[in-house]
């Protein structure tokens, strides 16, 4: 059986202190509630605080993951944080096509294309963000969208190379807005999306990989979700940032 796997994306919030207890105050809960190994819990906190939050999760089943890498591999890039970098502090895993990334520092498809390539190249386990805006949808066009978008970035990649991938349907007029997809509706669209990996990649492949939900998921709404046949875990905002509501999400 598939792992579900809740990420929470922190964003730009949670400062040093914030991020070091949280992480502690969730180790202590994992350990004594025994959390049973059916669920992979992900954090994404900001990049200045990755180091210490990976010594804190040192050894336990509790993984990390950064929101962004830079798409060049080393130089005159001032600001931007390396595959390499992170690599050397241990992180392995990267959040990329997050709507905030393409819509307030303009990444395109091109760019996380080669966003995409090169944390392959450095190992990284991807989680690729995709989905409408409410206008798309409010045209019908979210297929041709959701679709567009794979069609630009990951299915540009070999077989081998999507076989750790994770994808995280994030429709964009759900994000941060208390307004979530109905779980049929994510499910339509989850189905969708696995059916285009199925034609591109086949079966075996596309019916292990985990597709995740992300947008306005809370604690009262998490298990509606997540018990839809092809949403396989979800990807948490807002509701990520406080313990006892990400552990609710957690236990769904
Ligand atoms: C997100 O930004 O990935 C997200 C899903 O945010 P929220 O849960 O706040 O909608």
């Amino acid at each position: 059986m598939k792992k579900k796997i809740v990420i929470a994306n922190w964003k730009m919030n949670h400062d040093f202190y914030e991020t070091t207890s949280f992480l502690r105050n969730l180790l202590k809960f994992f350990f004594e509630k025994k959390i049973n190994n059916k669920k992979k819990v992900i954090i994404a906190p900001s990049f200045p605080f990755l180091h210490i939050s990976n010594q804190i999760l040192q050894g336990s089943s509790l993984n990390l993951a950064a929101q962004n890498i830079c798409q060049m591999e080393k130089g005159s890039y001032t600001g931007e944080v390396s595959a390499s970098m992170l690599k050397s502090i241990g992180i392995h895993k990267v959040i990329l096509g997050h709507s905030e990334r393409r819509k307030y520092f303009y990444e395109t498809n091109d760019i996380l294309l080669k966003k995409i390539k090169i944390a392959l190249k450095y190992g990284f386990h991807i989680i690729f963000c995709i989905g409408e805006t409410a206008l798309e949808r409010e045209k019908n066009e979210q297929f041709l969208i959701v679709k567009k978008q794979l069609e630009e970035t990951v299915f540009h990649c070999s077989l081998e190379e999507i076989s750790d991938l994770i994808m995280a349907y994030e429709p964009i007029w759900a994000i941060g807005t208390g307004k979530t997809a109905s779980p049929e509706e994510a499910q339509t669209m989850h189905r969708y999306i696995r059916s285009l990996f199925i034609d591109k990649y086949g079966e075996t492949i596309s019916k292990k990989m985990s597709i995740l939900y992300g947008g306005s998921i809370n604690d009262l709404n998490a298990r509606n979700l997540f018990s839809q046949e092809d949403i396989d875990g979800g990807l948490v905002g807002n509701s990520s940032l406080e313990i006892e509501k990400f552990l609710k999400i957690v236990q769904s």
